[in-house]
């Protein structure tokens, strides 16, 4: 099926869209409309009649059956790309002389990162070269430079160009000097 619009001018009426979906530009359903349905649908608020629930879990089924779903779940160079992004960032605005509970929680978060990340494969080694390489996170410049090698294992593993660590911040803070 599909709910897109008829262009105007096509002699075709509107046709009734599922309360709640909004068109993106395209004239298809748009991911925010489809996550706010589906959230709606997950968590009904108090207020919420049971018919407003039930019509919300209706649209958020109509709208995911029409939703292409070729990006979902992300594959592995998708997933990298945006992980290494969030890591590299992390560090970018990780303090330069970071308080104890600041160090903690770095160490746990990565700790738990290497366990979670869903491309077993990757976790697995990545588990690996943290248990090798212990993490440094006694300040950014610190943390910054252990996660370009450890970016860095990645690429050589992968046949890529390892990147030059002198070179971190220029990429992920400041931008390039040139
Ligand atoms: P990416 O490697 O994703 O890099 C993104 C950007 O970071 C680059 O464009 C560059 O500007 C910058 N960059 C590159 N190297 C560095 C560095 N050393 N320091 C700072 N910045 C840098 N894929 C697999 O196929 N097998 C695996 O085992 C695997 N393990 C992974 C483990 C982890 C923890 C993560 C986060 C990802 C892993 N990936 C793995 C995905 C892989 O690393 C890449 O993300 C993916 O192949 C896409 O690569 P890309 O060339 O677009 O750039």
């Amino acid at each position: 099926a599909d709910i897109r619009e008829p262009q105007p001018g096509s002699g075709q009426p509107p046709r009734k869209l599922p309360p709640g979906v909004v068109l993106d530009k395209d004239g298809k359903p748009s991911k925010a409309s489809f996550m706010s349905l589906a959230h709606k649908q997950a968590k009904p608020s108090s207020k919420a009649s049971a018919g407003a629930a039930t019509a919300a879990a209706t649209a958020a089924a109509a709208t995911a059956s029409l939703q292409p779903a070729n990006d979902c779940p992300a594959d592995v160079e998708t997933l990298g790309r945006s992980t290494w992004t969030l890591l590299h960032s992390i560090a970018a605005t990780y303090p330069k002389a970071p308080s104890h509970t600041q160090q903690s929680n770095l160490k746990s978060f990565m700790g738990l990162f290497s366990r979670l990340y869903p491309c077993w494969v990757c976790a697995e080694d990545f588990e690996s070269y943290m248990e090798k390489e212990k993490i440094r996170v006694g300040s950014r410049d610190e943390f910054g430079k252990w996660l370009c090698e450890a970016h860095n294992a990645v690429n050589t593993k992968l046949g890529k160009d390892t990147f030059d660590c002198s070179k971190w911040e220029e990429r992920w803070r400041t931008g390039w000097k040139d």
